[in-house]
């Protein structure tokens, strides 16, 4: 259902984008290989539930999530896929919540495994998990010397059901040298697990990066999140493939004025007109994470045409210069990510500016702007 909402400040969710980028991702499979949706942290900003939803029509096998408050969010919202809860589950009674709401827990230490086990038996169930090896990433995950012990508990336990083995690649965008050497760390342990414990699950290693690059890394499943987006993994995007940017952030003039020359904008004075200007104001503020950083460097679209932010961001309106677009007027459409006319602001243009990764833009954008699948 389109969300009711009377500040002009929305993002747009373009569906048929993240299908094509689906698209585009299966034609670098295999074709029995697995898609594991990563649609964690609200699907990167973009609104989970709705891509959760467009991921399970699509048929996805799998679906990632941070917390298992979002996993509950998704079966609450009718997700009947497999959900995969990321990171170490602590405290350990947490695995209980996973094990009455369908959700497959990560398991990373042989404490966890253990409290697993009794969990399940508690409930005589036979508890479903993915286990988590890490192999350079430093994060979470079991490391190599401590694997074996816990997967031959998991062979001789029946009430533990390994379903999944996963890895995380740390400089997949980088350095080919390194993922090799974690990916064959990993398919060693994997090895073994079929091989001489006979214990059959899915393994999987690459995120976006990992699966654009190697596909050696693809293993029975994939597990990108950013490019599903239509956003690129790489810092220059040139290796990547031509994907759709699934999400638009528009906004509306709220307030329009005519200043004269040496007219100072928003706290600390730090804008001044050098000339007359059309100075707009846009219902947009650094608490709906707008980066208080683009403050006099960033650029918004009008009528298609580049504007500047005039001077600081501040928490709920943010102004920019509008002099010289032809026409403008109060309630005038204000593209803040995405395309207007010939014009686009991307995702990677914001975060240049910010210094950070394309994944931190759309992520910090607050859960007070609506999202609007289009
Ligand atoms: N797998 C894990 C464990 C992750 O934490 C992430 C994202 O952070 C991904 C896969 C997806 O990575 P990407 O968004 O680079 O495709």
């Amino acid at each position: 259902r389109t969300p009711v909402f009377f500040r002009q400040n929305w993002v747009e969710v373009d569906k048929s984008d993240f299908h094509f980028n689906l698209k585009k991702i299966k034609e670098h499979l295999a074709k029995d290989t697995k898609i594991m949706t990563v649609i964690k942290a609200n699907a990167y900003g973009h609104g989970g539930v709705a891509l959760a939803k467009e991921a399970q029509k699509a048929g996805i096998s799998w679906i990632a999530v941070s917390s298992l408050e979002e996993g509950i969010t998704f079966r609450e919202a009718g997700i009947k896929t497999n959900i995969l809860v990321l990171g170490g589950l602590y405290p350990f009674e947490n695995l209980q919540v996973a094990i009455v709401h369908n959700l497959t827990p990560t398991i990373s230490t042989m404490a966890a495994l253990s409290a697993l086990e009794d969990m399940a038996v508690r409930h005589n169930k036979i508890a479903n998990f993915h286990l988590a090896v890490d192999t350079g990433m430093g994060r979470i995950g079991s490391l190599s010397e401590s694997v074996y012990p816990m997967l031959q508990k998991i062979a001789q336990t029946p009430e533990l059901n390994m379903t999944g083995m996963y890895t995380h690649f740390t400089v997949a965008d980088t350095d080919p040298v390194f993922t090799q050497m974690q990916l064959e760390s990993f398919t060693k342990i994997v090895k073994y697990a079929r091989q001489t414990l006979g214990l059959k699950f899915i393994a999987h290693s690459a995120n976006s990066a990992a699966l654009f690059r190697n596909k050696r890394t693809h293993l029975d499943m994939v597990r990108p999140g950013i490019s599903l987006f239509g956003l690129s993994p790489f810092k220059h995007a040139e290796r990547f493939i031509k994907l759709k940017p699934v999400l638009t952030w528009k906004t509306k003039i709220s307030f329009l004025k005519r200043v004269p020359s040496g007219f100072c904008v928003s706290y600390g004075r730090t804008f001044v007109t050098t000339k007359e200007s059309v100075i707009a104001t846009i219902p947009v503020g650094y608490a709906d994470g707008y980066n208080r950083l683009l403050s006099n460097k960033g650029d918004v679209l009008v009528r298609g045409k580049r504007c500047p932010i005039a001077g600081r961001i501040t928490m709920d309106m943010t102004m920019i210069d509008v002099t010289g677009v032809k026409g403008v007027a109060l309630g005038d459409e204000v593209v803040l990510i995405g395309a207007q006319g010939k014009e686009q602001i991307k995702v990677d243009e914001l975060a240049k500016i910010q210094d950070t990764i394309n994944y931190e833009v759309t992520c910090a954008i607050s859960p007070r702007v609506p999202r609007i699948v289009v």
